[in-house]
């Protein structure tokens, strides 16, 4: 087993992780905590505060003294911040990408390509975008207009457990890029690594109160954030029936609200794809961190006079996926997150069979030896004949199961893609250029990869459409999301 090596991170104890606000650790006010347990084993590991109003208020006096400094500075002075923080990260990986497995339960592997490269990426990212991002003007006859992006305040960061580093950087980056003063709060299955993230913005400079983060359930931290009266924006990611209650509270107080939420995706395959590729990306998309990720194909689509021939290569390809401890190298698959949303994927399963679905694959738990006897593992799961209109196959299941069903031309295809609640991310594999456009027009997608998934430019916009949320996040249109946006007319 990995003995963690926090060279750089020095203050951090294993066994407690506590607040960070106004640049130091604070325990809860109300002396409650939560355990935090690790997925591979099922011990609980450490424990953070269960986080409430009070301390919610205190963050929020911070940033409100942190704020004047923090939005006085010119964009050139954040930005050399936030690089230190990167490098800050990149010193730290190791540390990183080991807490992060160990936390979530995702592979070790998974964790150093994906994870924690990418939240690096995020910090840099925003931190140079800012010096490009330009504000607009109109001129006219004895007029000018121009317009002004100014920092909105005290913004509110709320974020899952599915890729916790990598959406929690996602967010707090161009917030505190556009010169805002933030207070985060990471899922309460997953606050190690925006813990060692504090500790890494200690030491890169980041003035004291600029980034709060306060731990706890949503139902008390998560709440308290959402309902302050000086938190005027709220950028959160999560599921669907979450965001429309943060939606209830935040909309009469006229907040500016960024809602990223579920998904449930299509992975479209035309008989005249290229064929090997589309089996291994179809896996891929379907079964990466454990399924869990928003952009899961978790439907996938096939054109019927190549169902048999794909199905059958891509249970071949699944029934290769090792399923184990994350932190052996060979790992495709760790543990789910916790005991619980375990149990939920579980009865997924049982649902689809009562449905009418075969399982062709998996559908069952593993209890690996040794170690991770008593952790949370699911076989990857291949299932067929259900209905598109069943829950299975209209509800998020956020794990590793994947259902199966064919069609016959483009036009059943997109009626079966569209033909959820969700609209967040499709894929489509044929090599024919004019059906690959006409689909990706008709697609109820905010995302739509052609022979591709997961291929990220940070400067497109992203989100989703429908249930899926309200608002893009990256590139340009996020630094929008942070700013208040003010017209000046001048008559000259
Ligand atoms: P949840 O909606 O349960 O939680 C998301 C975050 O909100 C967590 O930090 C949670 O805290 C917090 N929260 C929960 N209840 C409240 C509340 N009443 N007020 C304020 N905050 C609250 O989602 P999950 O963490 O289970 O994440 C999985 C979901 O996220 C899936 O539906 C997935 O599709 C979606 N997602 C969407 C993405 C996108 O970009 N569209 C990307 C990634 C995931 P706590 O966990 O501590 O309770």
């Amino acid at each position: 087993m990995t003995i963690f090596a926090y060279s750089q991170l020095q203050e951090i104890t294993m066994n407690k992780l506590l607040n960070y606000i106004a640049g130091t650790w604070k325990e809860p006010s109300n002396g409650l905590w939560l355990d935090n347990p690790e997925p591979a084993t099922g011990d609980i590991f450490s424990c953070i505060p269960d986080s409430g109003e009070q301390d919610v208020q205190m963050a929020v006096e911070s940033a409100k003294k942190a704020f004047p400094i923090w939005s006085g500075m010119t964009v050139e002075e954040r930005s050399r911040i936030m690089l230190n923080i990167a490098q800050g990260m990149k010193d730290a990986f190791d540390a990183l990408a080991e807490a992060e497995s160990k936390d979530q339960g995702k592979p070790l592997s998974l964790s150093r390509v994906m994870d924690i490269p990418r939240a690096i990426q995020n910090i840099e990212f925003f931190a140079t975008e800012i010096i490009h991002f330009a504000s607009e003007s109109h001129g006219g006859k004895g007029v000018v207009n121009y317009t002004v992006h100014a920092p909105i305040g005290i913004v509110g960061c709320i974020s899952p457990w599915n890729l916790p580093l990598y959406l929690f950087t996602w967010k707090i980056a161009p917030a505190l890029a556009t010169g805002n003063c933030v207070i985060a709060k990471p899922s309460e299955l997953t606050p190690f690594t925006a813990t060692l993230f504090a500790e890494i913005c200690m030491k890169a400079g980041l003035p004291d109160g600029v980034l709060n983060i306060v731990h706890g359930s949503g139902l008390h931290a998560g709440s308290a954030i959402v309902s302050h009266p000086e938190i005027t924006a709220i950028s959160f990611t999560g599921g669907t029936v979450t965001g429309k209650h943060i939606a209830s509270i935040a909309a009469p107080m006229f907040k500016k609200l960024s809602l990223e939420l579920g998904g449930k995706n299509p992975s479209i395959i035309f008989a005249d794809c290229d064929f090997d590729e589309t089996v291994s990306q179809a896996v891929r998309s379907a079964f990466t961190n454990q399924g869990e990720i928003c952009l899961c194909g978790s439907r996938i689509l096939i054109e019927k006079s190549i169902y048999e021939k794909f199905r059958n290569a891509f249970i071949e390809k699944v029934q290769q996926l090792k399923v184990g401890d994350p932190f052996d190298a060979g790992t495709n698959i760790g543990a789910l997150v916790s005991k619980g949303h375990m149990e939920k994927v579980m009865s997924y399963i049982e649902l689809a069979k009562e449905e009418g679905g075969t399982i062709l694959c998996g559908g069952k738990t593993i209890s690996p030896e040794g170690r991770c006897k008593h952790g949370w593992f699911i076989e990857p799961t291949v299932i067929e004949g259900l209905d598109n209109s069943c829950r299975t196959n209209q509800e998020e299941i956020f794990g590793p199961v994947v259902t199966l069903q064919s069609f016959s031309n483009e036009e059943e295809a997109l009626s079966l893609a569209n033909g959820t609640r969700y609209g967040l991310a499709a894929n489509i594999w044929t090599q024919h250029l004019g059906r690959a456009h006409r689909m990706a027009n008709a697609l109820e997608f905010g995302i739509v990869w052609v022979n591709c998934w997961l291929l990220r430019d940070l400067r497109t916009p992203f989100g989703g459409m429908k249930d899926s949320g309200v608002g893009r996040e990256g590139g340009f249109e996020v630094l929008r999301f942070f700013t208040e946006t003010k017209n000046v007319c001048v008559k000259f």
